[in-house]
């Protein structure tokens, strides 16, 4: 349920709704707008009656039930849009920021290399893998803390904040004092006990779509992240799953422009993985621009046929400066009758 608070509601009535929304059973989130305060209560076994009766209390316009599952990832508990911080780039303002990088950190000379190509293009977050997730253990799994250490080094000499992968909760604590942001990736979507860690730490998280999760439970894995105390959350789409063979995977961009209408949280989208061909990076992220999404999350690397892991899908630094540069294209001229009927 929500509660909305009134525009003139003092802080003493705030606290009151508060306390009775916990008295109730329920978890209570505050959200401070321009003009209100939203007051989110949510969790299992309260008693609804209790809150329901709150619309009689002072200071409370209204309460409204939540219908969607996800409580506080739904665009019904937050009419605004959050934007997040990542080392002071903000992501969900409106504009489209760019997070591009290699797959794997391999050397320090590859990620310097890569991150000042990619800055120089006008990325404005680097991301790099330093714990691989590989479909087989016979792969490259990642330098591990080493990968850490290069990547904060990069982050203090360019200014450039880092994204990293945790797939373990064992190396969310070292994750965190090396990096800016911290990616889940699609197969940890929903790592439930991975998820109530992150949950607790002040990082923003950037949560990928499973390949095979429906958008409502991409929706509920980003719930328990919220529901948990952090609400720096970034949505990712990197394809699924479908019959089509062509392509690595399949990119869903209609369930990009669906999340941005269900969600208050920034969408953005992965068209490397969710393609897994380097020639459609370009495109596809044309694509993802014009519907809205909040930025885009491309692989580079400086020599793609020597990458440790995913060199099909990466860009060198020609074609991402390439891809920058077709991004800001204007669109095609549209062949419409003015003043048709
Ligand atoms: C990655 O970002 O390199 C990665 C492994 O992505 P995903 O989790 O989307 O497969
Ligand atoms: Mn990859």
């Amino acid at each position: 349920m929500i509660i909305n608070m009134s525009e003139q509601a003092t802080k003493e009535e705030i606290n009151h709704v508060v306390e009775r929304v916990r008295e109730a059973g329920y978890q209570a989130h505050i959200t401070q707008g321009e003009m209100r305060t939203i007051v989110a209560a949510v969790g299992s076994g309260g008693r609804r009656h209790e809150l329901e009766a709150l619309a009689a209390a002072a200071g409370v316009a209204d309460v409204v039930a939540i219908s969607d599952p996800f409580k506080l990832v739904s665009r019904q508990a937050m009419p605004r849009r959050t934007v997040v911080d990542v080392g002071g780039v903000r992501i969900g303002d409106g504009s489209l920021v760019v997070i591009a990088g290699p797959c794997s950190v391999e050397s320090r000379e590859q990620l310097f290399s890569t991150a000042k190509a990619i800055k120089a293009a006008g990325a404005q977050l680097l991301r790099g893998g330093a714990y691989k997730p590989r479909t087989s253990p016979y792969d490259f799994q990642g330098l591990g803390v080493e990968a850490l250490h290069l990547l904060r080094e990069v982050q203090q000499e360019l200014g450039l904040p880092v994204v990293t992968e945790v797939m373990s909760t064992e190396d969310v604590d070292v994750i965190c004092e090396h990096v800016d942001m911290l990616q889940v990736g699609a197969r940890n979507m929903q790592n439930f006990a991975l998820l109530r860690r992150l949950a607790v730490i002040e990082k923003p998280i950037l949560l990928k779509r499973g390949p095979s999760a429906s958008v409502k439970e991409w929706l509920l894995a980003a719930e328990y992240l919220l529901s948990g105390g952090n609400r720096n959350v970034v949505l990712c789409e990197r394809g699924i799953k479908t019959f089509e063979t062509e392509t690595r995977n399949t990119l869903d961009l209609a369930s990009v422009a669906l999340a941005r209408e269900m969600t208050h949280l920034p969408v953005i989208v992965d068209p490397s993985h969710g393609t897994g061909r380097r020639s459609l990076i370009a495109p596809l992220s044309r694509a993802a621009a014009a519907l809205g999404a909040d930025g885009l999350l491309v692989e580079v690397h400086p020599c793609p046929e020597r990458a440790l892991s995913d060199g099909p899908q990466s860009l060198d630094f020609d074609g991402f400066r390439h891809m920058m540069n077709q991004l800001a294209e204007p669109m095609r001229p549209l062949n419409i009758c003015a003043g048709a009927a």
